[in-house]
């Protein structure tokens, strides 16, 4: 049982993110051997599936029916019965908002166990063994996952991207029966977003309940797109309705792991680390020195935002140009 399958989406694509998806999939059939299965769900982006039949030995996409768009139920029926023949040892899905939703029920009906969160996975005996950070970034927790298949959402973006393999694996389209879901989806709204999901940022722009209202987070916005950076925010500026819940970055949040994350105006709460405590450098401003956000970082401003933000938009726009 050393086959491994990786699960992508494909209204996102191969983007950054589903190449660190790729990445550790390929990591764990380089320990074990085995074939290494693409899964994509729903209909794929262009360019997807060549893109992912490089990486990997065998693409499946369930792009038919009640499965062309992400709903739930749907989405786990055909995972069910694509995975379930292939007997894998493992089942790595990313950071985005469906693979959190799935990933429990997903290894429940596998009858396998699972994982959030994972920054690093490895094959251990006959088992994975993950890693996540734990105590808001303080410290690593490894668990072993014993009982095959082990379905782990990993943080993506901070993963090495898949390698080419030299050859273009097999793609094939599904045949899956779903059942009626129990869900329906009345309606769908997209938001309008500029560049790449959250979770795919190399950049962002976050702010926090110090901003004190809606109208701050356009000059945010402003000082993100001078950097090509993506807007976040935490818990408290989303719930106040200032932006939407979909920026939200933390523990029930989104799970970032940028290059560099600017968070301005946020106190740093361990709920909130948890969501982007990953990122490979953080920089705050706050007027508050003992704000737990600069135990943090790489760098820190203890300064008014309202000073901070014109001078760095101003200033970051010479030098890009
Ligand atoms: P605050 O903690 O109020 O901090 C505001 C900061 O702004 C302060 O440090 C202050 O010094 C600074 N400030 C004020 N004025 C200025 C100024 N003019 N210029 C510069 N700085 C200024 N939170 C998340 O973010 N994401 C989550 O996913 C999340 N999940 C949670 C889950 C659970 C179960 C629970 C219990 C909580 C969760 N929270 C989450 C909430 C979390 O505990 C904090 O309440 C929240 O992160 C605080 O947001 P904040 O830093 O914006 O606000």
């Amino acid at each position: 049982m050393s086959n491994v399958a990786a699960v992508f989406f494909g209204e996102y694509g191969m983007d950054r993110a589903a190449l660190g998806v790729a990445g550790a999939a390929q990591k764990l059939k380089r320990e074990g051997g085995g074939t290494l299965v693409g899964v994509v769900i729903g209909q794929p982006a262009a360019g997807m599936t060549d893109a992912l039949a490089g990486l990997v030995d065998r693409v499946v996409v369930a792009s038919d029916g009640e499965v062309a768009s992400y709903q739930p139920d749907a989405a786990l029926d055909a995972l069910e019965q694509i995975l379930k023949p292939l007997a894998a040892r493992a089942v790595l899905l990313g950071n985005d908002t469906y693979s959190q939703e799935l990933v429990p029920r997903l290894a429940h009906r596998l009858g396998g166990s699972s994982l959030a969160d994972a920054i690093a996975v490895a094959l251990e005996g006959d088992g994975v063994k993950a890693t996540r950070s734990a105590y808001g970034g303080k410290a690593l927790a490894v668990y072993q996952l014993k009982r095959a298949p082990a379905v782990v959402w990993v943080r993506a973006r901070a993963l090495a991207p898949g390698e080419p393999t030299g050859a273009q694996g097999a793609v094939e389209q599904a045949k899956v029966a779903v059942q009626a879901p129990r869900l329906r989806i009345v309606e769908r709204k997209k938001e309008a977003q500029a560049g790449v999901r959250l979770e795919d940022a190399q950049l962002i722009v976050s702010g926090g309940r110090g901003l004190g209202g809606p109208e701050p987070f356009e000059d945010l916005k402003k000082l993100a797109a001078t950097i090509g950076a993506q807007t976040g925010a935490s818990r408290a500026a989303c719930d106040a309705g200032w932006v939407p819940p979909s920026w939200q970055v933390g523990q029930t949040g989104k799970k970032v792991a940028p290059e560099l994350y600017l968070a301005i105006a946020i106190s740093g709460a361990s709920q909130h680390l948890l969501g982007m405590g990953d990122s490979k450098v953080i920089a705050a401003v706050n007027t508050d020195p003992e704000a737990p956000i600069f135990k943090h970082c790489s760098f820190g401003i203890v300064e008014d935002y309202r000073k901070v933000v014109p001078i760095l938009t101003e200033k970051l726009a010479e030098l890009r140009k």
